[in-house]
């Protein structure tokens, strides 16, 4: 099960720019201002990816699984 995409869904929540998915995963997420996806992000940090995902205060943090889509909270 590959993690296909990574995006900010802020259908619910906003990011509040805590950084604390850069911290936990900086080869995929970085927070210039409000989380932003790298251009190269290293999509095959899976782990890295879903303890991000589920480590953001407010779930904005959206991944698919092949083609699937899910969110940590
Ligand atoms: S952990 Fe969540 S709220 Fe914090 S910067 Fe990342 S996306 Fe935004």
């Amino acid at each position: 099960m590959a993690i296909t995409k990574v995006w900010l869904d802020e259908s619910e929540n906003e990011c509040t720019m805590c950084g604390a998915c850069e911290a936990v995963c900086d080869s995929v997420f970085e927070v210039p201002e409000k989380m932003a996806v790298r251009k190269n992000a290293d999509l095959s940090q899976e782990d890295g990816i879903k303890e991000a995902a589920e480590g953001c205060p407010v779930g904005v943090i959206a991944y698919a699984v092949d083609g699937g889509s899910a969110r940590a909270n």
